[in-house]
């Protein structure tokens, strides 16, 4: 299975994962607040970088607008703009693809947690952590957890090359970039 290899990390994020003692694998439910790192070998590859300013504006304009402009995860706004535009990714591991499945609206707060790496890059882990606390209903010990798991898979992704596959924008009319 393509996420096999995964599982004896125990990531608690809609991952298979193998269940102790039996062998059987379980899926876990996926937390309401997800860490989603983007491997390092394909962090200059976004959607942003592939389209031009004005398709990536009404790309993202246009998610904030499906979302009524409120964050997709915990109904929030951002106090100095309401809402920020995440690109969402599967991986398949056993393909080493990296493959756009949509783009979410989500508050700052929330959209900070989705790139844990870069707030603790920036010094904000403390604050993420505590926005993950609060979201999903977890204790610090939970999110310590969480957290060292998020990382684990990520360094094993970064540690190959991914072939990004974005032609989920295909259908939203947003490629190729018209020449400017
Ligand atoms: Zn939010």
């Amino acid at each position: 299975m393509a996420r096999a290899r995964f599982g004896e990390f125990n990531i608690p994020d809609g991952v298979q994962q193998a269940n102790e003692g039996n062998g059987e694998r379980v899926r876990t439910p996926p937390p309401r607040l997800s860490i989603e790192l983007v491997p390092s070998s394909s962090w200059y590859t976004n959607v942003r970088s592939e389209v031009s300013k004005a398709a990536w504006d009404s790309l993202r304009h246009a998610c904030y607008r499906n979302a009524g402009h409120r964050c997709e995860i915990c109904g929030g706004r951002g106090p100095q703009w309401p809402v920020e535009c995440h690109e969402l990714w599967e991986y398949d591991d056993a393909q080493g693809i990296q493959r756009l499945t949509g783009l979410t609206a989500l508050c700052p707060e929330c959209h900070r947690v989705k790139h844990f790496g870069l707030a603790r890059v920036k010094g904000e882990q403390e604050q993420a952590g505590r926005w993950l606390m609060q979201v999903n209903g977890w204790t610090r010990r939970e999110v310590h957890e969480y957290v060292q798991d998020a990382f684990r898979v990520w360094e094993q992704r970064s540690a190959r090359a991914w072939k990004v596959d974005i032609s989920w924008l295909d259908h939203r009319e947003a490629r190729p970039a018209p020449a400017e």
